[in-house]
């Protein structure tokens, strides 16, 4: 692997031996071998190519905010979006690159006067992440608003996907399932009030303030809500909050949230949710199901 990474043009940003506690909203995990920044989508294409066809593990990851790596050394590439990160405007539609952050899109799209990513604007990751994991808030979530995904497949050709192709559902979406690399999303806004957007932004910011632990690390809701009921209510109802294992601690502000609150190592993390799921399990007989995801755990 060292040998190749060497190779690459000086247009890569290339970090070795970095804790990935840097690359994650919950401010755990071990070394990743190698962190690399492609400078565009034609860079981020010859980069994956190079990397599968060496057999070199890698995983492209957005603003790490829903993963949960574990303390072992990565032993390959984690590429970072942070240069894919341009935006083109067609009147409502947008062709936004796989980096691009979408709380700053949401209020620069509120500012023109195009409405349809306000659940957004609380959500920290980037397009590429929320469409993987069809991010949503307040009733509404990605597949409401994406139009197609032009995404690298597994065999190194660039295909086009509609938003059907994407079998969105709630917390889902095809990527899931899928060795697909995104490269852009377009998605369609509506146009709207300006003054209304923002006031509906700031009012979902305020709510999100006073509900969720946001001075801690966390990586947002645990667990997805099953059918008809809310995880944090059960959690709530089990006496759980304030409940911690190791540097893990279940918020006291929002039950369904776990934050990193004094040096959690992701293995406290992780023992923390498998303690909370049997819990549920044994009072409730419900499997709840983990919204975040482990990687390199095996
Ligand atoms: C305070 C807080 C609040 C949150 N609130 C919400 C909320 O309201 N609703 C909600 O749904 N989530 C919420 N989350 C969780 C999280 O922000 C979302 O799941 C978000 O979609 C993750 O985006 P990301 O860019 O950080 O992706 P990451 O966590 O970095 O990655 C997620 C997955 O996407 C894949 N991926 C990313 N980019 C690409 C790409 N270009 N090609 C292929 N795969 C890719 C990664 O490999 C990984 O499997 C919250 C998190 C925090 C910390």
């Amino acid at each position: 692997m060292d040998k190749i990474i060497s190779k690459l043009d000086s247009s890569y940003k290339i970090l070795d031996n970095e804790s990935l506690s840097k690359y994650t909203t919950y401010n755990v995990g071990g070394i990743a071998k190698y962190i690399i920044y492609p400078s565009s989508i034609d860079k981020l294409v010859e980069l994956v190519k190079i990397l599968r066809n060496n057999n070199i593990k890698f995983k492209v990851i957005g603003n790490g905010s829903n993963l949960i790596f574990s303390s072992k050394t990565y032993d390959g590439v984690i590429i970072k979006l942070n240069y894919l990160n341009k935006v083109i405007y067609e009147d409502n539609i947008l062709t936004v690159e796989a980096g691009y952050p979408v709380i700053k899109l949401a209020i620069e799209t509120a500012n023109k006067g195009l409405s349809g990513l306000e659940f957004a604007s609380g959500i920290p990751g980037v397009i590429s992440g929320l469409t993987y994991m069809n991010a949503g808030a307040y009733n509404k979530d990605m597949a409401s608003i994406v139009e197609e995904v032009i995404v690298l497949d597994e065999n190194n050709n660039i295909v086009k996907l509609s938003n059907k192709d994407m079998n969105f559902s709630y917390r889902y979406s095809i990527l899931k399932d899928k060795n697909y690399i995104v490269l852009t999303v377009k998605i369609k806004l509506e146009y709207g009030n300006k003054e209304e957007i923002l006031a509906l932004i700031e009012d979902r910011k305020k709510r999100r303030m006073e509900s969720q632990p946001l001075n801690y690390p966390s990586a947002g809701s645990v667990f997805r809500n099953p059918e008809g009921l809310s995880s944090w209510k059960l959690i709530d109802d089990l006496n759980l909050k304030g409940y911690s294992i190791g540097g893990a601690k279940v918020s006291e502000k929002h039950a369904n949230f776990i934050i990193n609150s004094d040096n959690a190592s992701p293995e406290d993390i992780r023992n923390l949710i498998f303690y909370i799921k049997e819990k549920v399990k044994e009072k409730y007989d419900i499997d709840l199901i983990i919204e975040q995801e482990f990687v390199n755990w095996e």
